[in-house]
Parts: structure tokens; sequence; C-alpha cells
């Protein structure tokens, strides 16, 4: 179908009310919202199928995940977390398309053999292996999430074919951070002028040359968010289109994922997190 791919997991669903405090009720809302002001049609809608243990073997060890298969950690807790399907449909579709974005994702402090931070199961990481594994393709991960990328960048460390990017409040979770390839590490209270002036991405571009950008798109940098510590507004929409436009430009294919983002109202929440798609039909 034509426009902007839009990936959504459908065993999302709303089984929580409005108002519960866990992040990750917020899924089917942002594609709620994103239908309601026909940012997209359901036309536009991929789903995803389950990821297989082998895929998810690139990154986590055989033991984590027998822990999930034989259901220490429970189903609901698993879908509620954001698994990587969705982000690894969105990459194929934007390698094939140009741009994906999905309504959910970026569960960037998962490591290995362990989950942290509301995460699981890394799904940056997986699909970032994923596309690079069976090809010379390089991956640019921008994580603009508040907190820094640690599992991602923890599990790249030693990948040349993997460049992580993170740009994170540096008095934030997790306390012990990880190397990223680059790490931009912003001061508590920072709002939009300051935030949106430094530009690394055109030369890591340039210089990297990747075959594909891996957006987390995190909305916690919103002043209002619970958990953020910074004071940007809306504005992440200049943000949004900034990355997509910079990469689009130079033939470099975008995915993006809604990475986090945390507040009592999960409606206004999830209309945040929707600024990313409404960027990228632009
Ligand atoms: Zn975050």
């Amino acid at each position: 179908s034509d426009g902007l791919p839009i990936i959504h997991h459908s065993g999302y669903t709303c089984d929580l009310p409005p108002n519960h405090r866990f992040p990750m009720g917020k899924f089917p809302r942002v594609l709620h919202f994103l239908i309601k002001d026909q940012v997209v049609s359901e036309k536009q809608v991929w789903v995803p199928q389950t990821a297989s243990e082998r895929l998810l073997g690139c990154v986590h060890t055989e033991e984590y995940l027998s822990s999930f298969i034989g259901g220490r950690i429970n189903e609901r807790e698993q879908r509620r977390t954001g698994f990587p399907w969705g982000t690894v449909l969105a990459a194929e579709v934007a390698l094939w398309r140009g741009l994906a974005c999905s309504t959910a994702g970026g569960t960037h402090h998962a490591f290995p053999s362990y989950g942290s931070g509301f995460c699981l199961l890394n799904d940056l990481a997986v699909a970032a292996k994923h596309v690079t594994s069976s090809s010379e393709r390089k991956v640019l991960i921008v994580d603009l999430d508040v907190h820094q990328g640690d599992g991602t960048a923890f599990i790249f460390k030693e990948e040349p074919r993997v460049f992580t990017f993170s740009v994170h409040c540096g008095k934030n979770f997790p306390v012990r951070k990880q190397q990223s390839d680059l790490d931009v590490s912003v001061d508590e209270g920072q709002e939009d002028e300051q935030y949106l002036s430094t530009a690394h991405l055109p030369w890591l571009l340039d210089t990297f040359r990747p075959d594909l950008v891996l957006y987390d798109a995190g909305v916690d940098p919103h002043r209002d968010d619970e958990l953020g510590r910074l004071r940007l507004t809306d504005r992440l929409y200049d943000r949004d289109l900034y990355v997509m436009k910079t990469a689009l430009r130079r033939g470099v294919p975008v995915a993006a994922v809604i990475g986090g983002g945390y507040s009592k109202d999960l409606d206004k929440l999830a209309v945040r997190h929707s600024i990313v798609h409404r960027a990228a039909t632009q």
C-alpha cells in the first residue's frame, strides 16, 4: 500500500485501565491517535510475525531465552515490554521503502543475558544484527531517548558494522553508563534551543556511511515527562524531522521506533509518541 508504513503488533491490546502507571499500555493508543487524526490510514499498518528463537539468539543468550520459553517471565509481561519483531519488520520495510515507523520499540536497556529498565529483549540490537548478519550492511543506531542506550552500546562495543550513537541526560538512569561509539551527555534541565543546536548526524552519516539508520525517537526528553529531567517541548517534532531528513537526503533509509515516554496520562503520552509518525509523513 502507499504512504508511510506503520508497524504495529496486533498483540498489543488495551488490557490496562487508562490511568495505569505501567508504561506499556501506550502502544495501542499511539495507533489510535494516528488513525483518529488521519495521519495514516489502516491500510498503512503492517503487522509483524513473532521472531524466532534463532533470530533472538543473535543477541541474547540461550539460557536467558529459555527462561522465557519455560514461562518464568510471563506472556503478558513479555507482550507489554514491546518485543523486537516490530522493529525487525520496520528495518526490513525501511530497507525496501526508505522509511518505516513502529508504534513500539526502543527497549535499549536489555543486555544479552538479562533485562533492565522496563526492557526484556533489545529490539534495536536484534534488528541491527538481523540487518548486518547476512550481508555487508552497516547500521547506525541514533538513540535520542533521554536514557543512555546502555544495553545496545554493550552488545555492539566490538562490532564495527554497527555504530551506536546515544544522546542522553547524564544524570539519569542508568547510573553506570556503558560506552557507545559516540555518547553525548546532556545536562539536566536543557531546553529546545541548546538541544536542537547540536548536530552530530551529518558528519556521522558522511564518515560511517550506514546502509540503515535505526532511530529511537524517545519522547522522555519532554518537559512533561515524569522521568526525563530535560525541558524540551513539542519541538521534538523538529528533532525527529531533522534526523529523518538528514538521513533520507543522503539516501540512507530510516526505521524509527517510539522509545521511552512516561506519563500518568496515557492519551497525552500516546499523542506525544505520535510526533515521530507525524514528522515522518512530511
Ligand atoms: Zn528512556
